[in-house]
């Protein structure tokens, strides 16, 4: 039965990502409040530069913190928004004098701050789906090296187009009507997108990719889409923060959104920790402070009584240690990789009864049959699957069973097209699944773990079933109560607000079954699901797989070394070795098969030889065939 912790998660889950935002917040309030009272009119200049910064970190960390992938590049969308906005509300007798050769379709608008800002946007949008075409297919250091291509390109440009920019010359008339309210007010504003945008689906799906690529698109997850829609947000809406600088600043160059602002605010976000809103804040704050506190010494003064000389570029090297004393000793950032706040297992949420009861055991799957035709691989020389043929229908677990190296795993890469095979093809229920994409073949209905532990490990065990929940198409509470019923399934309740970092190693290959379960799948590929386990957990885990085998329908593929845990599910055997099939049929036949016996423990002894070294190797009592 499951317990009241788990039923509450969902609504507990709720609360803490609201209590995260709110701590968010509340930390920005707090230092802008403490800077405005405690320093008067100096105070609250540095206060709005703070939350402009806020919300441009915040903005750069929608793709950074969710993709993994540091960008040079928004601040090219900074640049655009900044001019572009100081372009649409010039007076246009200021604009006549600076931009004489401005063209028609952008001159003598005069708008609003307001008016301007959805134009801002767009624009930001626009030229962020464009670069984001190319930027989002590449990944880790190439992406950061284009997005730095990116910066370099538009600063270019920006110094090249004289008739709009005024090239490096100063942008002038631009109106200063950043004050505190409306920059703490887009702070806010920012934070709450951001924090939305993370614990969205998009946002999940983002994050999930982020820790594995791979796993999540054995989910069904595009990664590259991740990156794209986390680009183009954060694209619209550092265009929108840019332009809050240039009003703030009222007088720019190109050189403003350069390499010295990028660095700066990609200091910060790092500071303060890549992978969480609260990070970035933090960051900001970090920084700001520190700087603003090391640039009173900069030109010398007097410390506690000693007279300190004046050294030339202290912030810098002050911001410099920072970096490196952060790095060297929270190598995540001040906050680290989870928000900042109560986590959806806190105590205070004890009171929380609204339940989310966990879905019922979906009927059976409809009949489905996977079949493999004459797959191959090889890799450099190395025949890894050779001529590989053999079905699996729905409602049978099929054992596949083979010495190490025999080819077991990469078969399984060849069926979810993780790997192109070289020959022969792979049909369920007569769909050719090479003619669709590798996210397409999850969705189809095949679901699979992997040999090695292919967790998303920043999120919670709750989280890495529910995000295979909605890449399975469920939503809100249903997507809830799925996620609930794979949980109690799998014995993970009281660990759901665990991290999957954190998890023992049992529970980790469990949470990988339960992951790949609750995509409701017609064919279910386990590569090694008990490997590592102890008898018990082994013991525990057939269990489970026999109770959804007769419940569910699922065709199972079962790799595993212990032959006693395949024998015991398995009502068809596959055994190959070398890449080949070498022989198949009831586990019991297939035992006593001269080949297999060969395969294993060399020619020339008996089918009671194998026997007796499975005693030896897994050694269990009670263990029904
Ligand atoms: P099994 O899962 O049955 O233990 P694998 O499928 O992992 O076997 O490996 C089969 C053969 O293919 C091995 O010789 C292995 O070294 C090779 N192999 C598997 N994956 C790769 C890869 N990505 N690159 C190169 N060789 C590989
Ligand atoms: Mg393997």
């Amino acid at each position: 039965m499951s317990d009241a912790a788990l039923l509450a998660h969902p609504a507990r889950l709720r609360a803490a990502n609201l209590a995260r935002t709110l701590v968010c917040l509340g930390l920005l309030g707090v230092v802008v409040a403490l800077l405005t009272l405690v320093f008067g009119r100096a105070g609250e200049r540095i206060a709005v530069q703070m939350c402009v910064n806020v919300a441009a970190v915040v903005a750069l960390g929608v793709f950074c913190g969710n993709t993994g992938t540091v960008s040079f590049g928004h601040g090219a969308f900074m640049a655009i928004g900044a001019y572009l906005s100081g372009i649409l509300t010039m007076p246009a007798s200021v604009q006549r004098s600076a931009l004489p050769a401005l063209p028609g379709f952008l001159a003598g608008h005069e708008l609003s701050l307001w008016m301007a800002l959805p134009v801002v946007a767009l624009a930001g949008l626009v030229f962020a789906a464009l670069s984001g075409a190319a930027i989002a297919r590449l990944v880790g250091a190439s992406a950061a090296i284009a997005s730095l291509g990116l910066l370099i390109i538009t600063h270019g440009v920006a110094v090249g187009a004289r008739e709009i920019t005024r090239g490096s010359q100063t942008f002038f008339g631009v109106p200063r009507v950043v004050d505190l309210p409306l920059a703490f007010g887009a702070a806010v504003a920012f934070i709450i997108v951001a924090r939305a945008y993370r614990e969205s689906a998009m946002g999940l799906f983002s994050r999930a990719a982020r820790d594995d690529a791979d796993a999540a698109a054995a989910l069904g997850i595009n990664p590259r889409r991740t990156r794209f829609v986390g680009w183009c947000l954060s694209g619209a809406l550092c265009a929108v923060a840019g332009a809050l600088y240039g009003h703030m600043l009222g007088a720019f160059s190109p050189a403003s959104f350069y390499l010295s602002l990028v660095f700066a605010h990609i200091a910060m976000m790092i500071v303060g920790g890549m992978a969480s809103v609260g990070g970035a804040v933090a960051g900001v704050i970090g920084v700001t402070l520190l700087q603003d506190g090391v640039r009173q010494f900069e030109g010398g003064g007097d410390l506690l009584g000693f007279a300190l000389p004046a050294v030339f570029g202290l912030t810098t090297v002050a911001l410099g240690l920072a970096i490196l004393l952060v790095i060297w000793l929270r190598p995540m950032g001040l906050v680290g990789s989870f928000e900042l706040g109560p986590g959806a297992g806190a105590r205070i949420f004890d009171r929380i009864t609204a339940r989310t009861v966990p879905a019922a055991s979906p009927p059976p799957v409809p009949d489905a049959i996977l079949v493999a035709e004459g797959l191959s691989k090889s890799f450099a020389g190395v025949k890894a699957v050779v001529d590989m043929s053999f079905e699996a229908p729905t409602g049978r677990v099929t054992g596949l069973i083979g010495p190490n190296g025999a080819g077991k795993s990469t078969l399984v890469n060849l069926i979810t097209r993780q790997y192109a095979a070289d020959a022969g093809r792979t049909l369920l229920s007569g769909r050719d699944l090479g003619k669709i994409s590798r996210e397409a073949v999850a969705r189809a209905g095949i679901s699979r773990s992997f040999q090695n532990l292919r967790l998303f490990r920043g999120l919670t065990v709750y989280e890495n079933v529910l995000v295979a929940a909605l890449a399975a198409g469920h939503r809100g509470r249903d997507a809830a109560a799925v996620t609930l019923r794979e949980l109690d399934a799998f014995d993970l309740g009281a660990l759901a607000a665990t991290r999957a970092e954190a998890l023992p190693y049992g529970a980790r290959k469990r949470l990988e079954v339960a992951r790949s379960l609750v995509q409701d799948p017609a064919i279910l590929l386990l590569d090694e699901p008990a490997a590592g386990m102890n008898p018990a957990e082994t013991d525990d885990l057939a269990d489970r797989l026999i109770r959804i085998r007769d419940t569910r329908g699922i065709g199972i593929l079962l790799i595993d070394h212990d032959l006693r845990f395949v024998n015991r599910l398995s009502n068809w055997t596959v055994v190959m070795n070398r890449g080949t099939l070498i022989a198949q049929g009831r586990p019991e036949d297939v035992r006593a098969d001269p080949a297999v016996i060969e395969a294993y423990i060399g020619r020339g002894r008996t089918a009671a030889a194998v026997a007796a070294t499975e005693e030896e190797t897994t050694p269990r009592q009670g263990v029904r065939q």
